[in-house]
């Protein structure tokens, strides 16, 4: 027959390529493996999937009840009005995901006073499945939006920050200690040209640790403060970071691979897992007060948003409720401060520019 077949030229997936790059430059750094598996523009996790949600890889808080995102949208109103109500502020959310924590954030404002006219809203996105989402999610709002993809290019004047679940998405690079020295650790090809963990080349670092184990930094945690710290030289900033970590600096592998509610393989079905490691929080105070930021936390998610009026918020939608309704937000609400569930891994830390007041709730007894 004569019907002509097509050839379409399509990339080899994800893991192949990057086995190629290995197999001519050699093993590459955890921190590349992870870059190129969640960011890879073709094939990358967060490049192009809808990862977030029940049908998704994982749930995030703001998609778990619009109470978070209705508290979140409070502390930046009172942010706004600690820094003396400016005419103009910029709100920008890192990694906004689905939009769902802007939309119950925006809905919180038309309750504050003069704040709709002063917002104006940068997402800061670098995913175009999720910025099409966001966009759709956030039609007709009633301030203007902005879409970015680095956090460099957000506009001038006083700047609020929100960012919830993105630095564990940021790569990590992981050191392991060895023999008395430090090593990469890198990601090799084995014998059978299958992926393997490996250490790679002696790095300065100054820290002393038993054999063997491993310590996790994050670069791009620097780039993000240094950025604060820049604007905050000509404006009043204030950023709001909540995510899974720990506050005691520690050692250990965090690095994980989070696919359809569980746990995956590292080293297989590249871009097609979520890749987090946990957030080193007390790395991320050191490195905002050495630029001359002031750290407030990190608190527990579930005493944040009990401090900041979780229940109270909750009992209102609770009286306009159906019966279904009452479950789902009891179980929302729970769900969120339970220290069995998001209440005590999830942490909230605050960073401001000198000369602002503690932002709620941490400048309270
Ligand atoms: N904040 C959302 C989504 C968390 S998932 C929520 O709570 O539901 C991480 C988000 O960060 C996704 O939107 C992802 O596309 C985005 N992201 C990851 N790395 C990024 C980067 N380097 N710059 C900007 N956005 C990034």
């Amino acid at each position: 027959m004569g019907a002509q077949r097509k050839v379409v030229r399509t990339e080899p997936p994800l893991a192949e390529r990057l086995k190629q790059r290995i197999a001519s430059d050699g093993p590459i750094s955890v921190e590349a493996y992870m870059q190129a598996c969640l960011a890879d523009p073709d094939a990358g996790y967060y490049a192009t999937r809808h990862p977030i949600g029940k049908d998704g890889d994982f749930v995030t808080a703001p998609e778990v009840s619009q109470i978070f995102g209705e508290l979140v949208g409070l502390w930046a109103a009172a942010i706004w009005q600690s820094m003396g109500a400016p005419k103009a502020v910029v709100v920008a959310e890192l990694g906004p995901g689905r939009g769902t924590l802007m939309a119950d954030a925006l809905r919180a404002w038309q309750s504050v006073s003069g704040l709709l006219d002063a917002v104006s809203v940068v997402l800061v996105e670098t995913s175009p499945a999720l910025r099409a989402m966001q966009k759709t999610r956030l039609d007709g709002a009633p301030v203007t939006l902005r879409w970015s993809e680095r956090i460099e290019d957000l506009p001038q004047g006083p700047l609020i920050l929100i960012a919830n679940e993105f630095l564990d998405a940021l790569p990590v690079r992981q050191l392991v200690r060895r023999e008395g020295a430090w090593r990469e650790r890198v990601v090799a090809l084995g014998p059978d040209r299958g992926f393997i963990f490996a250490e790679g080349n002696p790095v300065d670092w100054v820290q002393d640790a038993p054999d063997g184990s491993i310590f996790e930094t994050r670069p791009g945690v620097e780039t993000l403060v240094s950025a604060l710290a820049a604007r905050a030289a000509h404006a009043p900033v204030a950023a709001l970071l909540i995510d899974y970590g720990h506050d005691t600096p520690g050692f250990g592998d965090t690095l994980q691979a989070v696919r359809r509610h569980a746990c995956a393989d590292l080293l297989a079905a590249q871009g097609e897992a979520d890749l987090t490691a946990h957030v080193d929080f007390a790395a991320l105070k050191r490195t905002a007060e050495a630029v001359g930021l002031t750290p407030y936390g990190p608190m527990p998610q579930g005493a944040f948003l009990l401090k900041l009026g979780l229940e109270a918020r909750r009992d209102r939608l609770l009286q306009r409720a159906t019966q279904a309704q009452r479950e789902a937000i009891l179980s929302g609400a729970a769900r969120l401060v339970d220290p069995r569930q998001m209440g005590l891994l999830f942490k909230a830390l605050a960073l401001t520019s000198a000369g602002l007041a503690p932002p709620p709730p941490f400048g309270e007894n």
